[in-house]
């Protein structure tokens, strides 16, 4: 759906009474509401957070998007900035802070390392992006990216909750599959648990 359409409350406002009369729909205030308080996960994982907390510090300053905010919590928390690369090691607790989290949440993948396993793709102990395990909706490009480009970023996820519309968000649907996603087992290497059968359809082909 268009995002201007969902915006546009459907009311044709005579020229003479423009400038007293501001008619919204309920989406506009309510998305309103919530792109301007985003509030960021303190938690970083590697080089690309250092730039991310230059991205709150004054020079640029998260405040003027209302996300000065980091919280020490995934429960009070409704944008996670992967920051980082992502060791096998780290990513059950990443799917579990993830879990954490209340709906409506979101993902920002920063960096070459959190996209796509960046300059340490190959390496034993580093899985190729985040995206594997939990879902990502804003990719932000760079080894490590400028803080601008976080802004960036910062203001795509904006964008999307702008375009999103209360009636069919996926945490309100009745019947909503909101469902934990389960937690990846670190031992001699990862193991998701979604992909149990997958696993064992391998070894098969591979013994048979
Ligand atoms: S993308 Fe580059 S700067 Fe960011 S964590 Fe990976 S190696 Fe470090």
């Amino acid at each position: 759906m268009d995002t201007n359409e969902l915006n546009v409350p459907g009311y044709e406002i005579p020229p003479e009474v423009q400038g007293q009369v501001a008619i919204t729909t309920l989406d506009r205030i309510y998305n309103w509401g919530r792109r301007a308080s985003v509030w960021p996960m303190m938690f970083g994982l590697a080089c690309c957070a250092i730039e991310m907390i230059c991205t709150a510090a004054s020079r640029f300053d998260l405040a003027r998007f209302g996300m000065e905010i980091m919280r020490p919590s995934p429960r009070q928390s409704d944008l996670m900035i992967v920051s980082g690369t992502v060791t096998k090691k780290m990513v059950p607790i990443i799917v579990r802070l993830y879990n954490q989290m209340p709906e409506p949440k979101y993902v920002l993948a920063m960096g070459a390392c959190a996209s796509g396993g960046g300059p340490f793709k190959e390496g034993y102990n580093v899985v190729s992006g985040i995206d594997k395990f939990i879902p990502v909706d804003v990719y932000v490009p760079g080894c490590p990216p400028t803080p601008q480009a976080l802004l960036n970023g910062l203001m795509k996820i904006q964008e999307k909750i702008t375009g999103e519309h209360w009636r069919n968000s996926r945490w309100y649907q009745k019947g909503r599959d909101l469902a934990e996603i389960p937690i990846p087992i670190l031992g001699p290497d990862l193991i998701d648990p979604r992909k149990v059968e997958e696993y064992h359809r391998r070894l098969a082909e591979s013994e048979a």
